[in-house]
């Protein structure tokens, strides 16, 4: 968690506003609430960069080497500062508006940080956007149920005594092993899933050996498991080693797993959704609201979703000409989107508070 001089810049912003933010234990990412009375919603923006080049000519590229707000996280920290801000004029507001500054995002760390904090404790219902390239500037995509996959990482370890390739038959055949392990455990897996849960096995990395005439005696395996679903997520560990344990055993060879449970998925809340869409009409008409599909990519939003009700939409950062992904060096936004996120996010926190 690297977040320090953004984490006191905010800080100081929201003070000289006239807000108390508080600044989490560890000293990178803050909370801050606008506005009092029973009731509380949170906003949450994530604040942490790539470790990339940034590639864009702009002036407000990033002026440290190898850190690169790809990822539009920026941007999500703008908006959120802009919302606490805008509140902070209001002279009454229907309730509390928690506004959320999370570090480490994407070491999936972070939303855990905030969570231990206490940060999450009363609110009602919590609410974030993030950039979508694909999406044209001025519009917002929402999406009911999963929008963001869960996400482990997974390493399997095979090994046997090495040999002649002569003479598999005197050794174990680790390469051979590995092989059927990565052609068949995705569909094993997927197989022993209910088909709705849209699960996702996908090898990243395969190595083993160097010689074409001798059978090493170690290799490796690593890769994701990515799902939509609670309830296959939790059961998704038991049965990958299940499947590579057999597989392993049938070939004679020792393996080891490593398993490490990533994030859930981020479950949009139906009743969340419909507030976010007539919040996105009021501010900026019906056609805004777009449709989004859901990502099998990691979001570790997902987390807060265990304490409250939630929903995350796309805001559209798409300005024209070419569009350059997400955790691209060269990713950027048409910054007409700040303004627009700020008036979607503060009008959906008052919404939540008057209904
Ligand atoms: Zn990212
Ligand atoms: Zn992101």
């Amino acid at each position: 968690m690297n977040e320090h001089v953004t984490t006191d810049l905010i800080a100081k912003m929201l003070a000289e506003a006239g807000l108390k933010p508080r600044i989490l234990p560890r000293g990178t990412g803050l909370a801050v609430d606008v506005g009092s009375g029973p009731r509380t919603v949170a906003i949450r923006a994530d604040m942490d960069a790539l470790p990339l080049m940034d590639l864009k000519d702009v002036p407000y590229r990033s002026t440290v080497a190898g850190v690169c707000h790809a990822c539009g996280h920026d941007a999500h920290t703008t908006i959120a500062l802009g919302v606490a801000l805008a509140l902070s004029q209001a002279r009454e507001l229907p309730g509390r508006v928690r506004v959320i500054f999370q570090p480490a995002e994407e070491k999936m760390a972070g939303a855990r940080e905030v969570i231990a904090a206490g940060e999450l404790s009363g609110v009602e219902r919590v609410f974030a956007l993030h950039c979508d390239p694909r999406l044209q500037v001025g519009r917002v995509g929402i999406k009911l149920g999963p929008i963001t996959a869960a996400c482990d990482l997974i390493e399997v370890k095979v090994s046997g005594p090495g040999g002649h390739t002569a003479r598999p038959h005197l050794t174990v055949d680790v390469v051979d092993t590995l092989s059927r392990i990565a052609v068949d455990a995705p569909g094993l897996l997927a197989r022993r899933t209910d088909v709705r849960a849209r699960l996702l096995l996908t090898w990243g990395a395969i190595q083993a050996g160097d010689a074409p005439n001798a059978i090493p005696s170690e290799g490796v395996l690593k890769g994701t498991v990515r799902v939509l679903d609670h309830a296959a997520w939790a059961d998704a560990e038991k049965q990958f080693r299940s499947i590579v344990s057999d597989i392993a055993a049938a070939c004679g060879a020792d393996v080891e797993i490593n398993y490490e449970r990533g994030v859930p998925p981020v479950i949009n809340d139906d009743a969340c959704v419909e507030l976010m869409r007539g919040s996105i009409a009021t501010e900026l008409g019906a056609d805004a609201v777009a449709r989004t599909n859901t990502s099998m990519g990691g979001e570790d939003f997902a987390w807060y979703g265990e304490h409250a009700p939630m929903a995350m939409a796309r805001l559209g950062v798409h300005g024209g000409g070419t569009m350059h992904d997400i955790h691209q060096g060269s990713f950027d936004i048409d910054e007409r989107a700040l303004g627009i996120g700020v008036r979607v996010l503060a009008r959906t926190a008052l919404d939540a508070l008057t209904t």
